[in-house]
């Protein structure tokens, strides 16, 4: 297909891709957000499928394996599981990075088709020259990136599915390890470019290789006889994917399980970048935009979440969450707590005149929002104002709660972020917390010993009466004792959320 047309719809696809963005930031927009994307995905493909002069049929037979995998995996993965698929193709990004990096390096001829060559004189050598070493630099760049990507995902996807343990690891010297791997990366980088001239002769073996094309036969060169490999060079980029793997590992085992909705975002923002790298490598102008698009909107979403856990994110890249301070073990004697039954809980809610419900990862697994939706229509039937408080990182990623609230069919204008409602809990009658746990501990801003101290919490225990519903008195996803749990005002209401929930419902 014309190149012009090319270039045409790739510009159209990641003005979608803006487009999905911005509708991606309200909950109001956020379906058409997801239709642009769509869109804007489907021309993206169609687009470089049609640029592919040979080797189509390998390419359809790709989309075919990959869509139908996807497909599967979108109807089968719970709510819950989305951050580990998100981990998991994250990885893929990275991987796929890694090849393209490899594949660059171990076949220069692409590079020489994508650039336009003229070699005349000793100038638009040494341009030619220039280009190929950038090009080399993003080669190593690409490589690097994608491969801590790799690695990073593959660590946070066990984590999150709880095949590794989300406690931080904790290395002797880990910070000089982390520091020691970069510079060894640079100097293999230097290694790499400067290796046996190997660039200028790159170039000259490429265009003898040419002008033995052209001899005689007057048509376009196949470029078969490409230049060889060279094998220090090679060497260090092997060296540098090991070293980068490595990296990738110990960067994301070393963060805490409370850290781990930024790790997610980071990720998510290390995949942008190693996507750009594949887009300069194989000089694909959408993939550099894309890859920028994923790369800065996740660096702003960390961003985001390390403010709204009054985190560094220096702090949480260098990792190791909680583990300098002494935590209060999980199993700490804190006192007595007292219970409630569902129709103990019918009657106190009946009787408040302000209710707001904290949901958490529990309502989510136990997929009890169907129930919570119709008990606050029935309250509010009753005159009883009935609101939502949602941590950003309640759940298991961030907008984990919005989604299923807006899927439960609850009302957008009583679902509030926890800046709107943290001042409003003096003056409310009943708080329920359902499922929620380290969102909700008063230890954050009690106990500058606790491994989650400074991480902004919903102050719920500043209700008048607080009921929290749960199966038992386990910690949650951070493995810190919650507090609240024994003072005064808070009564357990033991048992599966979604049965919980629909008793008291029946009992109101
Ligand atoms: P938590 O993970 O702290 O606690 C959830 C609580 O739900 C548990 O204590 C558990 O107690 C209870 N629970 C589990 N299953 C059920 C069920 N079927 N019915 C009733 N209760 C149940 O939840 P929060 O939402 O408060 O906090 C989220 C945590 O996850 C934070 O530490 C956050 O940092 C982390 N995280 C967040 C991500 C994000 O992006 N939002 C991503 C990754 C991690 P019990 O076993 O006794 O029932």
């Amino acid at each position: 297909m014309n190149v012009g047309i090319i270039q045409a719809a790739y510009v159209i696809a990641a003005l979608l891709f803006i487009f999905s963005l911005s509708g991606l930031s309200k909950q109001e927009t956020a379906k058409s957000g997801n239709i642009y994307g769509i869109i804007g995905m489907t021309i993206a493909l169609i687009a470089t499928m049609c640029a592919v002069s040979s080797g189509i049929g390998w390419v359809i037979l790709a989309i075919i394996i990959g869509g139908a995998v996807g497909i599967y995996l979108a109807k089968k993965v719970e709510m819950t599981q989305m951050p580990e698929l998100v981990a998991l193709l994250h990885s893929f990004v990275g991987l796929a990075a890694v090849l393209v990096g490899f594949n660059s390096f171990l076949d220069p001829q692409q590079f020489f088709q994508h650039t336009n060559i003229k070699v005349n004189n000793l100038v638009e050598f040494a341009a030619l020259h220039n280009e190929l070493i950038i090009h080399l630099i993003e080669i190593f760049v690409g490589v690097f990136i994608g491969a801590v990507t790799f690695s990073g995902s593959i660590v946070a996807f066990g984590k999150l599915n709880g095949r590794i343990s989300s406690k931080p690891l904790s290395l002797p010297f880990k910070h000089y390890l982390n520091l020691g791997a970069i510079v060894f990366c640079i100097i293999l980088m230097i290694i790499f470019l400067d290796s046996a001239d190997f660039i200028k002769n790159t170039i000259l073996e490429f265009m003898q290789s040419l002008r033995n094309a052209f001899k005689g036969t007057g048509v376009e060169s196949t470029m078969e006889n490409g230049p060889g490999v060279n094998m220090t060079a090679l060497i260090c980029l092997v060296l540098m994917t090991l070293i980068a793997l490595a990296f990738g590992i110990h960067l994301v085992a070393s963060i805490g399980g409370a850290d781990m909705p930024v790790v997610i975002s980071m990720l998510n923002s290390y995949s942008g970048w190693a996507a750009a790298a594949a887009g300069f490598m194989l000089n694909n102008d959408l993939l550099i935009v894309t890859g920028a698009l994923v790369g800065s909107s996740g660096a702003i979403l960390s961003y985001i979440m390390c403010k709204a856990m009054n985190r560094s994110f220096i702090s949480v890249i260098a990792g190791g969450f909680g583990t300098d301070s002494k935590s209060s073990s999980s199993d700490e004697e804190m006192g007595e707590y007292r219970e409630m039954q569902p129709n103990e809980v019918a009657q106190v809610l009946k009787e408040a005149r302000s209710v707001i419900i904290v949901p958490g990862y529990g309502m989510a697994v136990a997929q009890a929002q169907s129930a919570v939706s119709s008990i606050t229509e029935k309250l509010r039937g009753m005159g009883i104002e009935v609101r939502f408080g949602i941590h950003p990182v309640a759940g298991r990623l961030p907008g984990h709660m919005n989604v299923l609230l807006a899927e439960a069919k609850v009302p957008y204008d009583i679902v509030l972020e926890m800046d709107e409602i943290n001042d409003d809990f003096p003056n409310t009658d009943v708080v329920w917390v359902i499922g929620a746990n380290d969102t909700v501990n008063p230890a954050a801003s009690e106990d500058p010993s606790s491994p989650i101290a400074g991480m902004p919490v919903l102050e719920v225990w500043k209700a008048k009466t607080v009921i929290i519903s749960k199966r038992s008195m386990n910690t949650g996803y951070a493995g810190v004792q919650n507090p609240l749990f024994f003072k005064e005002n808070s009564y357990m209401l033991f048992g599966d959320a979604k049965a919980s929930v629909e008793k008291v419902l029946q009992d109101i």
